[in-house]
This record gives C-alpha cells, structure tokens and sequence, in this order.
C-alpha cells in the first residue's frame, strides 16, 4: 500500500465525517465534541474531534488519539492495512452507540475512593484469578500467546467469567463499591465481562491499583481490544517492579510487558501510546530507556515523544519488519526470547 493511495483515502474521508458515523457529534467552534465510544464516557463528552488537523483525542480515560485511521483501526478493531481498506471502499461497520442518556440520569460524582475499595478491587483480581486458572480454554491462549503458567500465577492474570457480582454478593460487597470501581458499570453489568485481565499489583501485601480487559479469543462481544477502569489513572503497568534497576524497557502493551518480564528485561507498560507527564519524570531516573515501539503511527509518535523528552538515554529495539509489536514477535518467531535479544544487541 503506498503512501499515494493511503493520503488519497484520507482526503475523501474527512475525520468529522467518519467519527461522527459512529458517535454523536457537537460542533463546539473549530472543532466536534462527543462521547468516547472507546471508554466509558458516562461523565463528560471526552472526544473531541479537529477538522483542520484531522486528528482525535480522548481527555478522558483513555488519553490518547490519533487520525482517522487510528481511529477505525480502534472502532472496528482491525489492523492498519485493513482499516485504510474499509475506508477506501465504503466497507466500515459502523455501531451508533446510543446518545448519551440526559445529564439527571448519567450524572454520576467521581467517587471518593477509600482502603475498602481497593480491597474490593483486590477480591476482583482473587476471583478472575481463580477463573482463569479454571478454564483450560483461556489458559491455552495465554500459553499460545507465549505467556508462561508462572507468569500467569506471578502476576495474577485473570480471566472475567461474569460471575463477579454474585460472588461479591455473596461476600457482601455492596455493588456501590463495584460500581465506583468501575468494575460494573451504570446498567449493572460486569464491565470486564468476557475478557482476560492483567492486574497491576502494588505494595507489600501485594493489592490490585488497576485493571486491564483484554478480548478473549472466541468470547463474542463487541469493543475495543481493551478496556480500562474509567475513574483511576493509569498506572505504568509494572513500575515497582523495576525499582532498584538502572535500565528499563518501555512498551505499550500490558501483553508486551510480561512477555519481556519473563525474558527477564526490566520492562514497563505504558497501557496505550501516551506517557503522562509523571511517568516521563519517573523514566528519567533510568541511565538507559530501550524503548519497544509498536510498528505504527501511534508508536512512531511515542517514541517521538520519548527521544525529546528523555534525550540520548533512550535506545531503540525494533521488533522485525513485517510485526507489530512483542507479543507478535512471541507469537511468530520460532524462539522469541533469543530473537529479542539479538534486537536489543542491535539497538540505538
Ligand atoms: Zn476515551
């Protein structure tokens, strides 16, 4: 696909026009305004969307954007190729989602969050925990993704069955709390459900400050590849773990992040391809910053991002053309932990 075709495709599909085929959008001045299909935006309209640059951001959880093709890419959960394809030919699937309901009724404060609710949100990562460690199909993917069964102890992966809110119940958790966790959402259902969960654990005794869904292979259901706990901030998944190291591996995804872990680099999760302005003061303590970026815009601009805000501390590994990213590179390359390392040898 050449550059000609793809800046051809984006010139006929202006980002107003595209976003608003499967959003609700405001004209506010120069630009649009809506609710972000890719969180949920129960609070405020996150989205906003800019004609002139062409480009999106969500200000909301999930804090990050992109053009139209990010967009697409994310909406219909395809790949880069594909995603110019359906909009080159008319072939997106658009889901209206349904216009916010009126303000009296998603009106929702941002609760005070105490000890007990991340206890509750601790039970939660206890009970996928156990689930998936039950389910022989899910853990067959984990192992399939490359993922080992001491990873899958050590850093509690989890697997969300829907039986969340009765076993709550049963414990007496009210659904108050799991609902201002965002594990349930406003109509009473498991926000999580159907998808495997990477926790990020904190502290000693180890408790859960955040959670990841990620599709589970053969769960129906639509959305997004991943979901996140709208009210908390995301965390760098994996950042205590690499105190005390004077190198550290930065990639995107939770999945990369393990994997990479259980090679044995230090690695850090961004958990989307933006990096607060904290986490940048947390990677300038590092005397070397390999960066892993995915192979594409978003990583592109991340890694941008990195080089000038960390300067030449940050080196950077390149997965082989043709893949995406690590969990790719786990999936395809015949001994994956020993191609990585001669990446890293290579790296710059
Ligand atoms: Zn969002």
């Amino acid at each position: 696909m050449d550059r000609e075709e793809i800046e051809r495709v984006r010139a006929a599909n202006p980002i107003g026009e595209v976003v608003g085929r499967y959003v609700e959008l405001r004209s506010s001045g120069q630009r649009y305004s809506g609710f972000c299909p890719f969180h949920a935006d129960r609070k405020s309209a996150s989205l906003v969307v800019y004609p002139e640059s062409g480009r999106w951001w969500c200000f909301g959880a999930c804090g990050e954007g992109g053009d139209v093709f990010d967009f697409v890419m994310k909406a219909e959960n395809v790949d880069f190729p594909e995603a110019v394809k359906r909009l080159g030919g008319g072939l997106l699937s658009p889901r209206k989602f349904a216009p916010p309901a009126p303000v009296e009724e998603r009106e929702r404060e941002r609760p005070t969050l105490s000890d007990a609710h991340y206890s509750l949100l601790t039970t939660a990562v206890e009970v996928y925990h156990a689930a998936l460690l039950a389910d022989r199909r899910v853990l067959g993917y984990t192992s399939e993704r490359g993922l080992d069964a001491d990873t899958v102890r050590e850093y509690k992966l989890g697997f969300a069955q829907g039986r969340l809110k009765r076993y709550l119940a049963l414990r007496n958790w009210s659904d108050e709390m799991a609902a201002d966790m965002g594990l349930v959402d406003d109509k009473g259902r498991e926000w999580f459900d159907g998808r495997l969960i990477f926790a990020e654990m904190r502290g000693e005794p180890s408790r859960a400050v955040y959670l990841v869904g990620r599709q589970a292979p053969g769960v129906k259901g639509w959305g997004p590849k991943y979901l996140f706990l709208e009210w908390l901030r995301k965390p760098l998944n994996c950042q205590e773990r690499v105190a005390g190291s004077r190198e550290v591996f930065l990639v995107e995804g939770t999945m990369d992040c393990l994997l990479l872990r259980q090679w044995g680099y230090p690695a850090v999760g961004v958990l989307g391809a933006h990096l607060k302005r904290e986490d940048m003061v947390f990677l300038k303590k590092f005397t070397r910053v390999y960066q892993v970026p995915n192979r594409d815009d978003a990583g592109r601009r991340l890694l941008e991002e990195c080089k000038e805000a960390l300067g030449d501390r940050v080196l950077t590994v390149l997965v082989p053309e043709g893949m995406s990213d690590v969990g790719d590179l786990a999936m395809r390359a015949p001994a994956p932990a020993r191609v990585f390392k001669e990446l890293v040898d290579k790296a710059e």
